[in-house]
């Protein structure tokens, strides 16, 4: 049996009238986040950390910010081509674990209902999956918010 982690990270400013969507999820806040597909955080960070433990190309590689293809795009298709890639390679997800920095909008009403999506895209069970809201206590005022990620991976020979 093999075994990789992988790392994400990704931040995106706020963006007044736009909706925000964290993991999937619609989450009710009057900022969006600013950004050149539907700007997901959350789901961007989970990408580059598969992507990362596949030893594939970044997000950024694979998905420029420059390409007029990727606008307003769902970031469920990022998701969706890193787990083709880890599906071509013989992986299987065995659990990810996920931090949401943010003041506001609060993480816990919504933990679930992204559990529960990110449950149906990566096809794992929710008890898999790890979603933590943490506030920045103080540090970085910036207008925004960032994401991490850590995934396990496995590979049974
Ligand atoms: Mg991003």
């Amino acid at each position: 049996m093999k075994l990789r982690i992988g790392l994400g990270f990704d931040s995106h400013s706020f963006e007044e009238g736009k909706p925000l969507k964290l993991g999937g999820v619609k989450i009710d806040f009057p900022k969006g986040l600013k950004g050149h597909s539907d700007a997901d955080a959350l789901l961007h960070a989970i990408t580059d950390a598969l992507l990362g433990a596949l030893d594939e190309p970044d997000i950024g590689e694979l998905f420029p910010d420059k390409d007029p293809k990727w606008r307003g795009a769902n970031s469920e298709v990022f998701l969706e081509e890193a787990l083709k890639r880890m599906e071509k390679k013989g992986y299987k997800i065995l659990n990810l674990d996920c931090v949401i920095v943010a003041d506001e909008p609060k993480i816990a009403p919504y933990k679930n209902l992204i559990r529960k999506n990110l449950s149906r895209i990566l096809g794992i069970p929710q008890e898999s999956i790890s979603i933590k809201g943490k506030s920045r206590e103080g540090f970085c005022k910036e207008d925004g918010l960032v994401c991490f990620c850590n995934i396990l991976l496995m590979y049974e020979d």
